[in-house]
C-alpha cells in the first residue's frame, strides 16, 4: 500500500489536512522506539487505499528536538512514496525552510499551499505556477479548514507517489561548500553502504555538525573519516564562515530567489486584527489578569453547562440503567454476589465515574476553542516572562498546558525543550498540572460541599497546581541542576476561528479516551477492590472488617493530620495511583455498599468536613501522579531513580500541602 506522510510546520493546517483526508479512519500510536505519538489514517480514493501518516510537526529536519529526528527518520527509513508539504502561504518564507530540507533529503514533495483564503484576505499574491516550476514540486491551493482543495490535492498526490524520479532541486552552498559536500559523498559511497541514506544528504550534515547523522552511519569509530570531516570543516571556515551557518544562509538564499520571483506582498507592514487583538491580550500588566480570567470564566461555564444542562441527563440515565438492570437481575434470579457486585460494584464505581462525561466533554470544548483560535499560544508567550524570571524555559509553560489534558502528553511534549536541565524540570513538575481524570474528584467534592462555588474551587485547584508547579520549578532550577538557562522565541500564530468539526473532533478524542478507560483499566481496578472489599466470607461487606477495610485503616493513620483519616479515603488514593478515575471509583463503591444505595454526595458529607474535603482535593491534585504518567517518566528520563523521586516527593508535598490546609483551617476556625 501507498503511504502518504504529512509535513509541515506546527500551526500549518497539518492536523486539518490529516483530518480531511482521512475522516475519522484514524489511529493513534507511537512510534516505533519513541512515545511521541503517531497519526495514522487511512484514504480511500478510487477503491484504491493509502495510509496518511502525519508526521511531527516542525520547523527544521535537524537534529534540534526528538520530533525532528523522528520526522526525518521516517522520510529516510520507510521511504514514503510522497510527502504533502503543507504551507502556509500567509508565512511563506518560513515554511520554505522545511520545504528546501525534504528536497535536499531527495523526498518526493507535493506543496499544500494552505490558509490561501488568508492569504487574500492579507492581499499575499502568489504565482503557483513560478513557485511549482522553481521548486520543482507540483504546488496546489488549499484551505483547509472549509476542504477546498483536497480533491486535487489527493490526485496530485497519487499521481506524484506513482512517478519514479524524486523531485530533487539543486540548491548550490556556495562553490567551497558544494566541493567539500563533493569530496565527502565520494568517499562515503566508497567506503559505507548508505543505501538508504542519500550520500549528499549524509554530507551535509557532516558539514553541519549534525551528531546524529554522525553516529547512525558508523563513522564516528572511524578516524580516518572523522578527520576528514574536520578537515572538510576546516577549510570551509577559513575560507568564509562555519559550514553550519553558511548552509543555512544557502537555504534562505534559495528561498528568496524563488519568492522575489513568485510572491508578491504589500510593502506596508500594516497593523493586522490579530496584532490589535495581541496589545491587550498579551500586554505587559494585563496578559496574567486576563489569562486568568478567561480560565475562571472556562470553568465556571464548564460548571453551569456541564452540570445544569448535560450532567443531571447522564447522572439520570446511569441512575435508571443501574435500576434496571438490578430488577432484571433479581427477576431471572441471579445469584446475590453477582447482583451486589453489579449494582455496587460497577454502577457505583465505574458509574460514578461516568457522570462526569459531559463536564469533560465541556471542560474539553472550551480548551479545543482556546487552542485552535490561537490563544494557548499566547497563554505561553504571556508566562514566558515570568517563566524566565524563575529560571524556567518559556516552553516548561507549553508543556504545562498539555498536561492539563493528560500527563502522559504533558511529559512526553517535554521533548521539544532542548537543554537537559530545562527538560528534566519540566518533567519534574508536569505531575502537578491537574488533568481531566482528577476532574471528576473535584467535581464529586464540590458537589458535596460547595455546590454554589463550583467554579471559583475549580479554578483555584487549577490555579493552585500551576504555583505549586512554579514554585518546584524554581527550586529545582536553584538547587538540582545548575547551568545556563536558554532562551527562545515564541512563534505567535494569527488569532483564527475555530472551527465546530475541529474541536467537536477533539473533546470527542477526551471524552472516548475516558469511556475507554472506565471500561478497563478501571473496571478492573473495581473489580479487585470490590472482591477485597466483601472478602473474607462472613464480614459485613464494605466494612472496616474487610481486607479491604484492613488495608485502608492500617494506612490510613498517615493521612489523620491531613482531615481524612477514613479508611475509605486511603483506599482511594491508593487506587488512585493505577489511574485517578479509580479515586471516585472507590469511594463510589465503598460508600455506597455501606449506605445501600445512599447517594454517594451523601455519604462523603457524612465522611468529610468542608475543610476535610478540601484537604483531601488539594492531596489529589499533588500527590503521585498515576501509573501511566509514572511509567512515561521512566521511558522519558531513562532512570528509575528519577521516577521514584517523582513519585515519593510528589507524594510528599500532596501530604504536607494537605496538612497545612487542614491544621491552618483547624486554628483558623473553619473545621
Ligand atoms: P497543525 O498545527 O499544523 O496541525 O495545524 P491545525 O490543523 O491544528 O490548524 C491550526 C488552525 O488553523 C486551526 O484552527 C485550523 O482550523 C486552522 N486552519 C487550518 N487550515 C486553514 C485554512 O486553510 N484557512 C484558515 N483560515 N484556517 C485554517
Ligand atoms: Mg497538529
Amino acid at each position: 500500500m501507498s503511504i502518504i506522510a504529512l509535513a509541515g510546520n506546527p500551526n500549518s493546517g497539518k492536523t486539518t489536512v490529516f483530518n480531511a483526508l482521512t475522516g475519522t479512519n484514524q489511529h493513534v500510536g507511537n512510534w516505533p522506539g519513541v512515545t511521541v505519538e503517531k497519526k495514522e489514517g487511512r484514504l480511500k480514493y478510487n477503491s484504491k487505499e493509502y495510509i496518511i501518516v502525519d508526521l511531527p510537526g516542525t520547523y527544521s529536519l535537524g537534529a534540534n528536538s526528538e520530533d525532528e529526528v523522528v520526522a526525518r527518520d521516517f522520510i529516510i527509513k520507510e521511504n514514503p512514496d510522497v510527502i504533502i508539504n503543507v504551507v502556509d502561504a500567509t508565512n511563506i518564507e518560513r515554511n520554505l525552510y522545511l520545504t528546501t530540507q525534504l528536497l535536499e533529503m531527495g523526498a518526493k514533495v507535493i506543496v499544500a499551499l494552505n490558509m490561501m483564503d488568508e492569504a487574500k484576505k492579507n492581499n499575499i499574491h502568489i504565482d503557483i505556477d513560478k513557485l511549482s516550476e522553481k521548486l520543482g514540486t507540483p504546488v496546489v491551493e488549499t484551505i483547509a479548514s472549509k476542504g477546498e482543495g483536497m480533491e486535487e490535492l489527493i490526485q496530485k498526490s497519487i499521481h506524484t507517489a506513482k512517478i519514479e524520479k524524486s523531485c530533487k532541486t539543486n540548491i548550490s552552498y556556495g562553490n567551497n561548500i558544494d566541493k567539500e559536500v563533493q569530496v565527502l559523498k565520494d568517499n562515503l559511497e566508497k567506503k559505507y553502504s548508505t543505501s538508504k541514506y542519500p550520500s549528499d544528504w549524509i554530507a551535509i550534515k557532516l558539514l553541519e555538525g549534525d551528531e546524529y547523522v554522525f553516529n547512525t552511519v558508523g563513522i564516528n569509530e572511524d578516524h580516518n573519516f572523522s578527520k576528514l570531516i574536520k578537515d572538510s570543516v576546516d577549510s570551509i571556515t577559513n575560507s568564509s564562515i562555519e559550514p553550519e551557518l553558511a548552509i543555512v544562509d544557502s537555504r534562505y538564499k534559495f528561498i528568496n530567489s524563488i519568492i522575489k520571483e513568485s510572491v508578491s506582498k504589500p510593502d506596508t507592514t500594516e497593523e493586522t486584527t490579530s496584532d490589535r487583538i495581541d496589545k491587550v491580550l498579551t500586554n505587559k500588566w494585563l496578559g496574567i489578569p486576563i489569562f486568568a480570567l478567561i480560565m475562571f470564566v472556562m470553568f465556571q461555564a464548564t460548571f453551569t453547562i456541564g452540570e445544569d444542562l448535560l450532567g443531571e441527563f447522564v447522572a439520570g440515565g446511569i441512575e435508571s440503567l443501574g435500576e434496571f438492570i438490578g430488577v432484571f437481575l433479581t427477576n431471572v434470579n441471579a445469584p446475590a454476589w453477582l447482583i451486589a457486585f453489579i449494582s455496587d460494584g460497577l454502577f457505583q464505581g465505574v458509574g460514578a465515574v461516568l457522570e462526569f462525561i459531559p463536564l469533560i466533554f465541556v471542560l474539553y470544548t472550551f480548551m479545543g476553542i482556546l487552542e485552535d483560535s490561537g490563544y494557548m499560544a499566547r497563554a505561553a508567550y504571556i508566562m514566558d516572562r515570568l517563566m524566565r524570571a524563575l529560571g524556567l524555559h518559556g516552553k516548561t509553560f507549553v508543556s504545562m498546558l498539555v498536561g492539563f489534558g493528560c500527563n502522559v502528553p504533558g511529559v512526553m511534549s517535554t521533548r521539544t525543550l532542548e537543554n537537559k536541565k530545562d527538560r528534566m524540570i519540566a518533567i519534574l513538575i508536569n505531575p502537578f498540572m491537574s488533568c481531566g481524570a482528577k476532574l471528576p474528584i473535584y467535581l464529586m467534592f464540590i458537589a458535596a460541599f460547595f455546590p454554589e462555588h463550583g467554579g471559583i474551587v475549580l479554578f483555584s485547584i487549577y490555579a493552585l497546581g500551576i504555583i505549586i508547579a512554579l514554585i518546584m520549578g524554581k527550586l529545582f532550577s536553584k538547587t538540582l541542576f545548575k547551568d545556563e538557562p536558554s532562551y527562545f522565541i515564541m512563534e505567535l500564530p494569527p488569532y483564527r476561528i475555530p472551527t465546530f468539526k475541529g474541536v467537536m473532533r477533539n473533546a470527542w478524542e477526551k471524552v472516548s479516551s475516558f469511556i475507554k478507560k472506565a471500561g478497563t483499566i478501571i473496571f478492573g481496578v473495581v473489580t479487585v477492590l470490590w472482591i477485597l472489599a466483601v472478602l473474607p466470607l462472613g464480614v459485613e461487606p464494605y466494612s472496616q472488617g474487610s481486607i479491604l477495610g484492613k488495608i485502608g485503616t492500617f494506612v490510613s493513620p498517615i493521612f489523620k493530620p491531613a482531615g481524612f483519616g477514613n479508611w475509605e479515603a486511603s483506599v482511594g488514593l491508593f487506587a488512585g495511583i493505577v489511574a485517578k478515575e479509580a479515586v471516585v471509583a472507590t469511594l463510589g463503591m465503598v460508600h455506597a455498599g455501606v449506605d445501600n444505595g445512599t447517594k454517594l454526595v451523601t455519604a462523603l458529607q457524612q465522611a468529610f468536613t468542608p475543610l476535610s474535603a478540601i484537604s483531601f482535593m488539594v492531596m489529589t491534585l499533588l500527590y503521585t501522579p498515576c501509573a501511566a504518567t509514572l511509567g512515561t517518566i521512566k521511558r522519558e528520563t531513562n532512570s528509575v531513580k528519577w521516577t521514584l523521586f517523582v513519585a515519593l516527593y510528589t507524594f510528599l508535598i500532596g501530604w504536607v500541602s494537605a496538612t497545612l490546609i487542614y491544621q491552618i483551617g483547624g486554628l483558623l476556625g473553619f473545621s
